[in-house]
C-alpha cells in the first residue's frame, strides 16, 4: 500500500488541472486513470473539433496553440500529453478504481493493481463512459452504436443518426458526406436550437433538400437485424437499415460514484451531493470535480467553465491542514 496527500480519480483534463494544482502546492498527489491519458477524448470521433477556442481549453499556464481558433482531437491529445511532460504530473494509467474505504479518517483506493491510502480524494471521473440507452428490444445488437468514431464504416450503409444535439447533427453529416443513406429519428419537432451556429444551417438545409431524411416528434420503437421501426404522431413505420447511431448523451457513472460512497439524490438531474463553493461531497475530504458536477445536465459544464476547480479544491484541502495544524 502507498501513501499520499491525496488521490485523484481520473486523467481527463480535470484530473490533470488538479494534478497542476496539487503540484504547485507541493503535495504528494497521485492520479490513477482506468485507460490511457486524457481516455475519453482519445476515444472521442477521429475527427472532431472542439467547440471552445484552445485559448479557453488551455490549463497550467501553458498556451494551447491549434492550427484554427477551435483545436481538433488530434491537437488536443498533444496538447494534454504536453502538459504531462512538461509539468511531470504524477499518472498512473491502466489502473481502474473499484472501491474506496474510509480508515482512521482517511481513505484506502482500491485499485486491481495496488492500494493507495490518502486524507483527501478528488473524484473527476467525467460522463463519457455510460451511454443514454435508448431502452428498446434490439438496442444490444452490434450494429447499434453508442459511440461514433469514423465515417469511412458507413459508406454505402442505410444509418439511422438518434438525437438532434450537436453529436448527432455532426455525424449525420460526417456520414452523409462520405457516402452513407442518412436518416434521423428526433424526438423533438426541431433541431436542437442550441447547436453550434456553424453546424445548425449545414444540417438544416441538408434536410430541406432531402439529402439527409429526418423524423421530426419520432421515438425509436425497436431495432432489428436488417430494420428499425419508429413511432410519429402519423403511426409506425419500418425502415430498412444496416446501423444505429444513437448519439442520444451520455451520464456520469453513477454506479462508481455509489460505490464510492458518495450521495446521489433520486430525482433528476441527480447531482451528486457536494458543496457548491468547495466541491466536497457528503464524505469529508472527498471532492467532486469537472463535467460530473452537473449531474445528468451534461451540457452546463465542461473543460472551459471547470477550469478552477482544480484550485479551489486544492486551497480548501490546504486551508484544512493548516486549521488542524494550528490546533
Ligand atoms: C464530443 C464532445 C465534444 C466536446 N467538446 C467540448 C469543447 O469544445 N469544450 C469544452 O469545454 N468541453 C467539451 N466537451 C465536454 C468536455 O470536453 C468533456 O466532457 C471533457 O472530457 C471533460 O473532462 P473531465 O476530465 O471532467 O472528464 P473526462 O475527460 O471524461 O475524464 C474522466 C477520466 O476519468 C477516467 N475514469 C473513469 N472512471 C474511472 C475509474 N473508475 N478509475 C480511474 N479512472 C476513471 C476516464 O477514463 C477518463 O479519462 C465535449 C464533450 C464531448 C463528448
Amino acid at each position: 500500500m502507498e501513501c499520499f496527500d491525496l488521490v485523484i480519480i481520473g486523467g481527463g483534463p480535470t484530473g490533470l488541472n488538479c494534478a497542476i494544482s496539487a503540484e504547485k502546492a507541493r503535495l504528494n498527489y497521485i492520479v490513477l486513470e482506468k485507460g490511457a491519458l486524457a481516455n475519453s477524448i482519445y476515444h472521442f470521433p477521429v475527427n472532431m473539433t472542439f467547440f471552445s477556442t484552445s485559448q479557453l481549453l488551455a490549463l497550467g499556464g501553458i498556451p494551447f496553440i491549434s492550427h484554427t481558433d477551435k483545436p481538433t482531437r488530434r491537437e488536443a491529445l498533444e496538447y494534454y500529453r504536453r502538459i504531462w511532460q512538461s509539468w511531470n504530473l504524477k499518472v498512473r494509467l491502466y489502473e481502474e478504481v473499484e472501491k474506496m474505504i474510509p480508515i482512521d479518517n482517511e481513505y484506502l483506493i482500491q485499485t486491481p493493481k495496488g492500494s493507495y491510502q490518502a486524507p483527501a480524494v478528488i473524484i473527476a471521473t467525467g460522463y463519457y463512459d455510460t451511454p443514454r440507452l435508448l431502452n428498446v428490444p434490439g438496442e444490444n445488437l452490434l450494429k447499434v452504436k453508442h459511440y461514433y468514431d469514423d465515417a469511412h464504416i458507413y459508406v454505402g450503409q442505410k444509418i439511422l443518426v438518434v438525437g438532434a444535439a450537436n453529436s448527432a447533427c455532426d455525424v449525420a453529416l460526417e456520414t452523409f458526406y462520405k457516402g452513407a443513406e442518412v436518416t434521423m429519428a428526433i424526438r423533438e419537432s426541431e433541431i436542437y436550437p442550441k447547436v453550434k451556429y456553424w453546424i445548425r444551417p449545414n444540417i438544416e438545409n441538408r434536410i430541406k433538400e432531402g439529402s439527409i431524411k429526418a423524423y421530426f416528434n419520432t421515438f425509436v420503437k425497436d431495432i432489428q437485424p436488417k430494420t428499425v421501426t419508429l413511432v410519429s404522431q402519423e403511426g409506425e413505420l419500418t425502415i430498412e437499415n444496416d446501423f444505429v447511431l444513437a448519439m442520444t448523451g451520455y451520464l456520469p457513472n453513477y454506479n462508481l460514484l455509489e460505490r464510492l460512497g458518495i450521495e446521489i439524490p433520486a430525482e433528476e438531474p441527480r447531482i451528486p451531493i457536494h458543496d457548491a463553493d468547495t466541491l466536497e461531497t457528503n464524505l469529508p475530504n472527498v471532492y467532486l470535480a469537472g463535467v460530473l458536477c452537473a449531474g445528468m445536465q451534461t451540457s452546463k459544464l465542461f473543460i472551459e467553465n471547470t477550469r478552477d476547480h482544480g484550485d479551489r479544491i486544492i486551497q480548501n484541502i490546504l486551508k484544512k491542514r493548516e486549521l488542524v495544524e494550528t490546533n
